[in-house]
C-alpha cells in the first residue's frame, strides 16, 4: 500500500523540491538526535537548536518526504473528533488542553515564519463546519457549547458559510485557522534548523535505538549518532514496536487538485460531516487560477484495491459543488494514522 502512496504526487511536491541533505558518513556526537525529518521531527529539531542545544536531525529520505508533503495543510483547532466527544474521553480540562495546543500550534508556526522569515503562504483563514442537507443542526449546536467549553469562545454559529455553492446553511465557523504551502515552509525550517547550527542527514535509515544515560542511534551504514536525548518522530514509532503500535489504525485518505477560476471560491477552509468527511482549501496559482484542494474518501489502510474509484468519487463531488472547476490536475493520496483517543 505504501508503494501505491508513493507513486502519487501532490500539489506541493510538484511544485517545490527541497534539496537533499548529504548522508550519515561518520559516527557524530549531539545534544539531542532527532530521527525523522516530518513536519514533528523538524519543528522539534528547530526549537531544541534554536535554544542552542547541538541537534542531528536524521532521515532516510529527503526532507519532508514521508506523510508531511501529502497534507493538505490545514492548520486548525477544530479537531475532527468534536469537542463534544474528547470531553466524554478526557473531561473538560483535557478538551481545554487539546483546543489549546492546536491553537498554539498554529500560534507557533505562524512565529516561525515570522521570525526566520519564511515565504510560504501562509495565511490566517475562517474554518466552516457544516452539516449535511436533511441533518439536524444539534450536533452544531452542541460542538459549540463544547468549544466554548474548551475556551475556543471565538467559534460561532453563522447563518452560511462564504462559499453559496455549498449551500451550507447554518454553519460553525471556527476563526483564525491557519493553511500554508508545507513544502515551501519546511524548504525555511531546514534552512533555519542548520542556521541555528543543527546538523541534517538525508537517505539514512536508521536500524536501532538503544536508550540510557547515554543513547545511540544506529544506522543502516552502521555509523551511530550518540545522544544526551533521542527523539522519535517517525509518525510510527520505529523503537517501540508495542506501547503506539496497539492505539493507533492506519487509515488512507485522497485528494485532488482543480483548477478554478481566481476568486470564484471564497478563500475558507470548510468540513462536512459525511462519514469519512470532505476537507476543502484553496491554494493561489502565479497565473489567474486557484487550485481548489478536496480531500476525503478515508478507508482502513488494505482494504480496498481501486484506489482510482476514490479519486473519481473526489471529482464528482467536487463537480457538484463547484461548477466552475476547468480541470483536475492533481491526485494523490497518503496515510493518516487514527489513535483510540481521538486527539490524532
Ligand atoms: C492527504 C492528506 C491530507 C492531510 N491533511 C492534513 C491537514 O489538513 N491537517 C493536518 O494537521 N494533518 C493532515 N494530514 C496528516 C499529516 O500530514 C500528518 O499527520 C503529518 O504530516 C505527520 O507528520 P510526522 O512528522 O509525524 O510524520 P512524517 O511526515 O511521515 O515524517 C516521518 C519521517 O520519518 C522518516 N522515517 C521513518 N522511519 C525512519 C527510519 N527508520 N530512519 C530514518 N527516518 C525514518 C520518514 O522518512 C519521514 O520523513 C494529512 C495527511 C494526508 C495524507
Amino acid at each position: 500500500m505504501k508503494d501505491h502512496i508513493e507513486q502519487t504526487t501532490s500539489l506541493w511536491m510538484a511544485t517545490e523540491e527541497i534539496p537533499l541533505r548529504a548522508k550519515l558518513s561518520r559516527n557524530v556526537e549531539a545534544d539531542v538526535c532527532v530521527v525523522g525529518a516530518g513536519i514533528a521531527g523538524m519543528t522539534t529539531a528547530y526549537l531544541l537548536a534554536s535554544r542552542g542545544n547541538s541537534v542531528v536531525l536524521i532521515d532516510d529520505g529527503p526532507l519532508a518526504g514521508g506523510q508531511s508533503q501529502r497534507t493538505t495543510a490545514h492548520l486548525t483547532n477544530a479537531l475532527d473528533d468534536r469537542y463534544f466527544e474528547l470531553e466524554k474521553v478526557h473531561g473538560v480540562e483535557g478538551s481545554r488542553l487539546a483546543a489549546d495546543s492546536h491553537s498554539q500550534a498554529i500560534d507557533r508556526i505562524e512565529s516561525i515564519i515570522i521570525s526566520e522569515g519564511i515565504d510560504c503562504d501562509f495565511q490566517r483563514i475562517d474554518g466552516y463546519l457544516f452539516t449535511l442537507p436533511g441533518e439536524s443542526p444539534r450536533m452544531l449546536e452542541k460542538e459549540l457549547a463544547a468549544a466554548h467549553r474548551a475556551g475556543l469562545n471565538g467559534v460561532e454559529i453563522v447563518p452560511n458559510a462564504p462559499q453559496p455553492s455549498l449551500q451550507t446553511g447554518a454553519c460553525l465557523k471556527f476563526p483564525r485557522q491557519g493553511q500554508f504551502h508545507p513544502l515551501k515552509y519546511f524548504m525555511g525550517l531546514g534552512r533555519a534548523i542548520e542556521k541555528c547550527g543543527g546538523r541534517i542527514y538525508c537517505q539514512t535509515h536508521v536500524k536501532s535505538v538503544e536508550g540510557g544515560d547515554t543513547g545511540r542511534v544506529t544506522t543502516e551504514d552502521r555509523y551511530t549518532v550518540t545522544a544526551k536525548d533521542i527523539v522519535i518522530a517517525t509518525n510510527v514509532p520505529i523503537n517501540n514496536l508495542l506501547a503506539i503500535h496497539t492505539k493507533q489504525a492506519p487509515y488512507l485518505t485522497y485528494a485532488i487538485g482543480a483548477t478554478v477560476p481566481r476568486g470564484s471560491v471564497a478563500p475558507g477552509l470548510y468540513w462536512d460531516t459525511l462519514d469519512p468527511y470532505h476537507y476543502i482549501r484553496l491554494q493561489s496559482n502565479s497565473d489567474a487560477t486557484d487550485t481548489l484542494i478536496i480531500g476525503g474518501e478515508d478507508h482502513k489502510a488494505g482494504q480496498v484495491r481501486d484506489q482510482q474509484e476514490h479519486w473519481q468519487r473526489l471529482e464528482s463531488w467536487a463537480r457538484q459543488h463547484f461548477p466552475l472547476i476547468t480541470t483536475i490536475d492533481y491526485q494523490w493520496s497518503g496515510m493518516v494514522m487514527e489513535t483510540t483517543d481521538g486527539l490524532e
